[in-house]
């Protein structure tokens, strides 16, 4: 059974909603922030030929974020066979905007919507009908409503908090750091 209606939208909406979720994954920056500091610093292999050029269009999405007071800085580029097919960037600070989807919101695209801040969420097909279609979205939401213990994945909560805690300290001593 699949879990996420987003794969069944047709390719050029595909597209628009990956393009869509990178940005939301970078406007999160959780992903990024956290990947960075779990990889040791290592020596990164040269680029391939014209590769730079992506990272330069990403890194132009997020100037222009930053430049025109849209949000934090972080860009995307999706590339397919050496075209760029998909673009996004952080938009957490637009304000008064609405989305419009044919079907409920994964709990996945749901989390992408709080993180860019929309202000309401209007849908057509329900979770229920998206269940009858074969797409089993619904039980998430379910589980999200029950306590930690008695979700259908273990959770262990506050395991070894210390050390989350530690890292939460660092955040807090940090001056300059860009609160969202
Ligand atoms: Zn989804």
């Amino acid at each position: 059974m699949k879990h996420c209606t987003c794969n069944s939208l047709p390719d050029a909406g595909r597209r628009s909603f990956f393009a869509s979720a990178a940005s939301a994954v970078a406007a999160a920056g959780v992903i990024a922030t956290s990947a960075m500091a779990a990889e040791p610093a290592r020596a990164q292999p040269a680029p391939l030929g014209g590769q730079r050029k992506f990272m330069e269009e990403a890194a132009r999405l997020a100037i222009e974020s930053v430049e025109k007071g849209w949000g934090g800085p972080f860009g995307a580029v999706i590339t397919r066979d050496g075209e760029i097919i998909g673009r996004g960037q952080n938009r957490v600070l637009l304000k008064g905007c609405e989305i419009y989807i044919t079907g409920a919101p994964c709990a996945m695209c749901m989390s992408a919507i709080y993180w860019s801040r929309i202000d309401h969420v209007y849908f057509a097909s329900t979770l229920t009908d998206t269940s009858a279609i074969g797409f089993d979205d619904a039980y998430q939401y379910e589980d999200f409503a029950k306590p930690w213990d008695k979700r259908r994945i273990a959770v262990s909560e506050a395991f070894e908090r210390d050390l989350g805690l530690k890292a939460f300290k660092a955040w807090t001593d940090k001056k300059d750091r860009h609160q969202y």
